[in-house]
């Protein structure tokens, strides 16, 4: 797993070395940290987003993350163990708060130390930067990579939602949202071997056919404000280098183009 940036821009290698694009925003799951472990976080899973982090970054394009927490907490299930679904999410909220430092502490601790931020949802000040947009912007225009932690601050929300919501409003060309599968399939591929993995689809297909890229208002938003999603495995070492080199990677979810 221990990669080099260098090795990452040598996998990748396309023939376009002008970045699809030049802001992005890129959503981490919490399960994304958490490699083949059952809880908590493989820190040589994170030093290996980090490095695939790096790379964009230094092609040029501007990276804002939300993280989600679902490696350490879920507010739903500590809900449906009796706990008050409020503070639930709270709690909720600070383990994506974790996953943020952890982050900014693996990209610190790159070879060549990328510049980071964290800017939390909820007011953290020794540890972290409160949200405000447009310094989130200034970081961004700066080079530095943006890592928004607590997701919206707000309970019975998603860290799905957030990425939505931080996308509209940083301006974010598109939202990649890693994930452990390739795409998004007609039927769930574990089951049907005949699965179909769509290359693009909009959103309008997608809605009415319940592919569920992201929760329903995550969804909502970036389907009113245009901003696409692209779907891909995180998992294989230099994909998020790949889809912003505009290789067809994983699906993309936008616009009104029709299911190929
Ligand atoms: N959460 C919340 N409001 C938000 C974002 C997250 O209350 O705006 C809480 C919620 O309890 C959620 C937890 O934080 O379950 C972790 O986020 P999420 O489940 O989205 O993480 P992921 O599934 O991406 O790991």
């Amino acid at each position: 797993m221990n990669v080099t940036t260098k090795e990452i821009a040598k996998e990748t290698k396309s023939e376009s070395k002008i970045p699809k694009y030049k802001r992005i925003l890129l959503k981490l799951s919490g399960e994304a940290l958490m490699g083949d472990r059952s809880f908590g976080i493989d820190p040589e899973v994170v030093q290996d987003i980090a490095l695939q982090v790096a790379e964009i970054v230094k092609d040029g394009t501007e990276v804002a993350i939300v993280v989600g927490g679902g490696n350490i907490f879920r507010g739903i299930n500590g809900a449906d163990k009796g706990m008050d679904r409020a503070t639930a999410d709270y709690i909720g909220m600070i383990a994506t708060v974790m996953n943020a430092l952890t982050l900014q502490d693996a990209f610190e601790h790159l070879d060549e130390p990328i510049q980071t931020r964290v800017m939390s949802a909820i007011a953290m000040q020794e540890i972290a930067e409160p949200y405000i947009r447009r310094r989130a912007i200034r970081h961004l225009e700066n080079n530095r990579v943006v890592i928004f932690g607590a997701g919206s601050g707000n309970p019975y929300f998603t860290t799905d939602t957030t990425a939505a919501l931080r996308g509209a409003e940083i301006n974010a060309e598109v939202i990649l949202k890693a994930t452990k599968v390739d795409g998004i399939y007609d039927s769930d591929p574990k089951k049907n071997p005949d699965a179909k993995r769509f290359q693009t689809v909009s959103f309008d297909h997608a809605l009415i056919h319940d592919l569920r890229v992201m929760d329903a208002t995550a969804f909502a938003l970036c389907k009113e404000n245009g901003i696409p999603i692209i779907v891909f495995d995180l998992g294989v070492t230099g994909n998020i280098r790949r889809v912003i080199m505009g290789e067809s990677i994983g699906t993309y979810v936008g616009g009104s183009c029709e299911i190929n």
